[in-house]
């Protein structure tokens, strides 16, 4: 034997073949396992503080250890009952993608050989769900933090004289951008990390309904033209994170075309609802776009990391990240041809074979079946809006766009953001629902986002059930407070 091949291809073999087997008992029990489960302080101790390997261990042992003290406490997201922030699911198939692209090592970052192929093929299928172009360039990525971050630097170099930006760096030249209040964090760091600074990202106040004010859009434009900064950017959100809400794509499409300035959207979970039939008006403006970055590994349930930018005009994308012309005359035949190649759209070289896993995803289930899996997840939203609306003890903070509910408990007489901070905690604790919280108009609210395939209204249900269960108990703890000398925290239901 040579190299770390195996002495034994059997017995690895025995234990790959029993790896899968567990896998598939896990997936296929997730219901019957809480949400999140605590990782116990002797287990977190032993795993954090673990000596160097500076000697072999048995595969076996280490798979145990992963079965017994890693597997069981994991984030959670592929159970039914995980509503918090915006996780996919992931799916069975997603995982054996994942084994399979891990089999062949392939470096996506270039050169002739059929992984590049199946990620041009992802890109491709991407533009078409989204309205692009055929011919619009894209990359997979880690994410639509990254994906936001290529946006605006190809962005910026298409400015004019923005290529010098290259050599050059930003300077003075005053480049400022917009988005909404609601946008995603990550929009004001992709400006930190371009050079941009955080200040060029002018924040446009919402409407009501949590989109982007048209209007002040226009007028902030307008101002910085006087002041003499240079608009070059506007950044739409489909799906914003807080409540699900969609900017008038359109008619931030409108102004940008009307003032010369980049189009982006932020479509990280929202810009999947294209999917729907039912859903993709609410889009309208989306496939207007310059670019786009929207994550396979939220709605599209493809295992992380699987992120995704579209580039409306090819050439663009490349101008902005290729380190030479030589991006396009890469060798003629062999293996170093075929270019162009995905190291120059983005700031990687090295690149792995995600794009296997959104292919088989895709081509697993359909997009129309996809679409109707997004469908569910609105439903299931739809469902637990109704039933907080309906509960006296609940109320709904922002309107159900898509497939986020923000809603509190409400009582007279307790500090509601405290109650409602501490009562997603016990959800948590108790592991059957895990839904996190947000700050809408100034309150804080707990928010279910159905973004997980396996969620149902059974799902929404047990999650209120449990809630109400754990506010009575909370209440009756803090009506006892009152009359206790004594100013106490209230004991909590599973202190
Ligand atoms: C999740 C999310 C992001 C960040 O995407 P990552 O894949 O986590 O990097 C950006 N914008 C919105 C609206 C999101 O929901």
């Amino acid at each position: 034997m040579t190299g770390l091949d195996p002495d034994d291809w059997d017995e690895l073999r025995g234990l790959g073949h029993r790896m899968l087997d567990d896998m598939f008992d896990h997936l296929a029990g997730l219901r019957d396992g809480p949400v999140w489960r605590k990782l116990p302080d002797d287990f977190r101790a032993g795993l954090r503080d673990q000596p160097l390997p500076t000697a072999p261990t048995a595969p076996q042992a280490l798979y145990e250890r992963f079965r017994d003290q890693v597997a069981p406490y994991a984030t959670g997201n592929t159970h039914p009952g995980f509503m918090g922030w915006v996780h996919g699911g992931g799916t069975a198939i997603g995982m054996l993608a994942e084994m399979l692209a891990g089999g062949l090592n392939a470096n996506c970052g270039g050169r002739d050989h059929a992984p590049v192929e199946i990620e041009r093929a992802v890109i491709g299928w991407a533009a078409e769900i989204m309205g692009f172009p055929a011919d619009s360039s894209g990359l997979l990525v880690t994410g639509s933090s990254m994906a936001n971050l290529i946006a605006v630097i190809t962005a910026s170099r298409a400015t004019p004289n923005g290529a010098s930006l290259r050599q050059q760096g930003v300077g003075g030249r005053r480049l400022v951008g917009y988005a909404a209040e609601t946008a995603h964090g990550c929009v004001a760091r992709a400006f930190d990390l371009a050079g941009l600074g955080t200040d060029s990202l002018r924040i446009i106040p919402a409407d009501p309904a949590h989109r982007m004010d048209i209007a002040a859009l226009d007028a902030a434009i307008a101002a910085d033209r006087r002041a003499g900064f240079v608009p070059f950017i506007v950044i739409g959100t489909a799906g914003t994170v807080d409540t699900g809400a969609t900017d008038d794509l359109d008619a931030i499409a409108a102004i940008a075309a009307r003032d010369g300035l980049w189009f982006h959207v932020d479509g990280a979970f929202g810009a999947l609802a294209m999917l729907s039939d039912r859903l993709r008006p609410q889009l309208r403006g989306l496939s207007r776009a310059d670019s786009l970055a929207f994550d396979f590994h939220k709605w599209a349930q493809v295992p992380y990391d699987a992120g995704c930018i579209l580039v409306r005009e090819p050439g663009r994308q490349a101008a902005a990240f290729a380190q030479s012309l030589a991006y396009l005359s890469r060798a003629d035949r062999g293996l170093a041809a075929n270019a162009p190649w995905f190291c120059d759209l983005g700031p990687d070289l090295s690149r792995g074979f995600r794009a296997l896993k959104v292919w088989m995803t895709l081509g697993t289930y359909g997009t129309d079946r996809l679409g109707r899996m997004v469908e569910s997840c609105c439903a299931a939203a739809r469902h637990l809006a109704a039933r907080v609306d309906a509960e006296p003890m609940l109320e709904r903070l922002a309107p159900v766009a898509l497939n986020i509910v923000c809603f509190r408990v409400r009582t007279g007489d307790a500090d509601l953001d405290r109650l409602n901070g501490e009562l997603v905690k016990d959800l948590h604790e108790s592991g059957i629902a895990a839904p996190s919280t947000t700050v809408v108009g100034g309150m804080l609210a707990i928010r279910a986002a159905i973004v997980n395939h396996r969620t149902t209204p059974r799902d929404t249900d047990r999650m209120i059930d449990a809630l109400l269960g754990f506010a009575a108990a909370r209440l009756t703890d803090i009506r006892l407070a009152d009359v206790r000398p004594t100013d106490t925290d209230p004991p909590g239901k599973n202190q």
